[in-house]
């Protein structure tokens, strides 16, 4: 941090370890390592960069060759950050049960994603990439499989530590395994380097597929297939259907010490509590971690050094069960503190109530606006016209209906940049304002024929009348209009 970077790229990594002050025992030395620092805050940036430069390195991805991948969700963000910052087309397969935000920042940052139905799980996912690797000579990443995630973390993450624990020396690191890349390439390092630290890894208690001692089979096409251990878990990016050949390699090389079974409510817990006793916001795996390495503070000697894993944010979950039991409404607690003081409240009105009258002084109305208003509804005889502000909230909701509806529409933003001259949208709101008798805006006509604003035409359109009026004027509509028009506004806008 602190100094000049050539892209956002070379930001990946050099995460913080950070000392844990009021969780656990205090006979131990706790520190987390904050993975949601990397620049799309997970763990997964540093996969995303190191299987591409690798594949870039080897020559097997051509420049502007597609890449596809199957990804829970953190895998694509990454993918999509190093995409398109280098320019290559991005296409992602994931199941349709991953959280809605992933998906929708993997669609912002540039990239198409592929959904697959949440009962064909994780090998799902991989098989259809394969389809549609044969059907268009896409190039893979293939993270599951591929050396250089591993690789990557033995290079980067395994570094970091090393050096962050050089002078006070690392007892146990704990972590979680997804595709295992960090744990086969951190584990790799450490076994080499620091012999001494104890390897911890955690998986769901519900769905042990390592600690079951079963071991992973394979179709003759060299897929996985499911794990008889493996059941659905709450740990969104931890523990796939199948052992992930790192996880296999590191068991097969005795580089893990210790399996520790997560509870579910335990992970959510622990998830909180470093939100809101450390004020670290990380995710659903984080806390499950989190909660291994408690367990391990409980009985390490004293005097131990504990790094935890922290794969991700927090802000990866609010559509999950991480966040169920956090509402939008006030609570009893805040119902209390809001009625503590007399004003701006719900349950009083801070309006004055006997406010007097403004005198009404009809100015002189500009001829340039009184000739352009007249000449705009000449022109919009045979649609919806809007007068209206350009971000207000209730026209950018009309907005929303109209076109939901496909109803034909012209909206004249008064206060857009083209109408801010010499106050020509002021001079036209004045001209409204006369004409319609009516204050606020948008003020609304169908069809030539004025019908206030936007409640207003919400209301028209909510007893069946807007139907009438259009269809009177040959305006067009679909079956959207028969949708109660008061969902289009944002929710806090809702007529309580
Ligand atoms: N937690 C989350 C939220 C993840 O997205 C991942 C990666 N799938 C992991 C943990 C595990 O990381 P790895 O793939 O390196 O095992």
């Amino acid at each position: 941090m602190g100094h000049l970077y050539q892209s956002i790229l070379d930001t990946v990594g050099n995460t913080p370890a950070v000392k844990i002050n009021n969780i656990g025992p205090e006979k131990v030395n706790l520190y987390v390592k904050i993975e949601s620092f990397n620049p799309m805050g997970s763990v997964k940036d540093r996969l995303a960069l190191g299987v591409i430069e690798d594949a870039e390195r080897s020559g097997v991805l051509k420049p502007g060759q597609t890449i596809v991948e199957a990804t829970s969700g953190n895998t694509g963000i990454g993918l999509a950050m190093v995409c398109a910052q280098k320019g290559y087309p991005l296409v992602i397969v994931m199941a349709e049960n991953f959280s809605i935000e992933r998906r929708r920042m993997i669609r912002f940052l540039g990239a198409k994603v592929i959904l697959t139905p949440s009962s064909d799980m994780g090998t799902g996912m991989i098989a259809k990439v394969n389809e549609l690797v044969e059907t268009h000579g896409w190039w893979q990443p293939s993270q599951f499989d591929n050396p250089a995630n591993a690789e990557m973390h033995e290079r980067t993450t395994a570094v970091e530590i090393l050096d962050d624990f050089a002078e006070i020396g690392l007892d146990y690191w704990v972590t979680g395994f997804g595709t295992s890349g960090t744990l086969g390439g951190v584990s790799r390092a450490l076994r080499q380097k620091s012999p001494d630290t104890k390897i911890m890894v955690c998986e769901p208690d519900n769905s042990q597929i390592l600690g079951s001692g079963i071991s992973q089979q394979r179709n003759p096409d060299g897929t996985y297939q499911t794990h008889p251990n493996f059941r659905p878990h709450l740990m969104q990016g931890w523990s796939p259907n199948f052992i992930p050949r790192f996880a296999e390699e590191a068991m097969e090389a005795k580089n893990i010490d210790e399996l520790i079974p997560i509870n579910g409510n335990f992970a959510i817990q622990c998830t909180m509590d470093l939100a809101q006793k450390e004020g670290i916001f990380v995710g659903t795996s984080s806390g499950a971690t989190f909660a291994g390495a408690l367990q391990v503070a409980e009985t390490a000697p004293e005097g131990s050094n504990i790094l935890c894993m922290l794969p991700d944010t927090g802000e990866r979950y609010l559509s999950t069960p991480l966040f169920e039991s956090i509402v939008e409404d006030m609570s009893d607690e805040e119902i209390e503190i809001s009625r503590s003081t007399p004003g701006y409240r719900f349950d009083v009105s801070t309006v004055p109530v006997d406010e007097p009258e403004k005198p009404e002084v009809p100015g002189e109305l500009d001829p340039a606006a009184l000739a352009e208003v007249a000449s705009i509804l000449e022109q919009n005889q045979e649609q919806v016209l809007m007068f209206s502000l350009e971000w207000c909230e209730f026209c950018w909701s009309v907005r929303k209906m109209l076109a939901a509806c496909d109803i034909p529409y012209v909206t004249v933003d008064l206060d857009s940049v083209a109408f801010q001259e010499n106050d020509r949208g002021g001079k036209i709101l004045a001209v409204l304002n006369q004409q319609n008798d009516w204050p606020t805006i948008p003020q609304i006509y169908v069809g030539g024929e004025f019908v206030g604003g936007a409640t207003d035409l919400f209301d028209i359109g909510k007893a069946g009348e807007l139907q009438p009026k259009l269809s009177a004027r040959n305006i067009p509509y679909n079956e959207s209009i028969n949708r109660d028009p008061y969902s289009f506004l944002p929710a806090w806008l809702h007529p309580r």
